[in-house]
């Protein structure tokens, strides 16, 4: 709702802080137009635009972050889970503007910056610039979605599949999502139940095509 966010922005307003595809709430991306209001409404007002890329970010929609897709330039970017690779990291990046209002030690955290975590994240990102993760992702993700497309156009209970990459939201004309995510858990796959319309599918980024025709064959027995 643009003029929804053109209204919530005053002089109080410190900044504008953006998931660019809704993770938790079933995979739904903003459009091109919101996100281009939300960077001039911080330009305009000179306030941070901050991306949160906690689920977006790390390659998941097969850029390295979600912004590139929109082509933005935050000023602020969130990260965390993906970016250890399954060991625990949180981490943001800011503009100079914004990093030189912090000094080294004015955010200390118990675990916050420690060598275990610090050298997991900077071998995940290794892999995905110079491993061929990210191209995987790529390649992956548009069969994700051929097979998905394919499975909507022959099943009217899937009424929309939305997302990049290999974050996927499959959303159902009926409420059996919760359903649905009990019977692929029996078959070992692991899906997001999001409200009880919404699956939403987020395979690890080294999925292989044959991961996915498994996928695809768990739900079509479950639907
Ligand atoms: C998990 C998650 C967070 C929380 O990250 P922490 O590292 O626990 O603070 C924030 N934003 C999104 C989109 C998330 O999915």
């Amino acid at each position: 709702d643009i003029s929804g966010l053109e209204n919530a922005v005053n002089e109080n307003t410190a900044g504008i802080m953006i998931e660019l595809i809704q993770g938790e709430s079933g995979v739904n991306p903003v459009s091109r137009e919101f996100a281009e209001k939300a960077a001039e409404l911080c330009r305009k007002n000179d306030i941070a635009l901050i991306v949160d890329e906690v689920q977006t970010g790390i390659g998941r929609t097969g850029k390295l972050f979600a912004y590139e897709l929109y082509d933005l330039k935050p000023d602020i970017v969130t990260m965390a889970k993906g970016l250890g690779g399954g060991v625990p990291i949180g981490a943001f990046c800011a503009s100079e503007k914004f990093a030189s209002a912090f000094k080294p030690g004015d955010h200390g955290t118990t675990f916050g910056g420690n060598p275990l975590s610090t050298r997991a994240g900077l071998v995940v990102l290794d892999e995905l610039i110079h491993g061929g993760v990210l191209e995987n992702i790529g390649e992956t993700g548009s069969y994700l979605f051929d097979k998905l497309r394919q499975l909507a156009d022959a099943n009217s209970k899937i009424a929309n599949v939305r997302g990049r990459g290999l974050m996927c939201g499959l959303e159902f004309s009926e409420p059996i999502a919760k359903e649905i995510g009990e019977k692929l858990r029996d078959n070992k796959v692991l899906v997001g139940v999001v409200g009880d319309r919404v699956l939403r599918i987020v395979p690890p980024l080294i999925v292989t095509k044959s991961d996915i025709d498994y996928l695809i064959n768990a739900l079509k027995e479950a639907i």
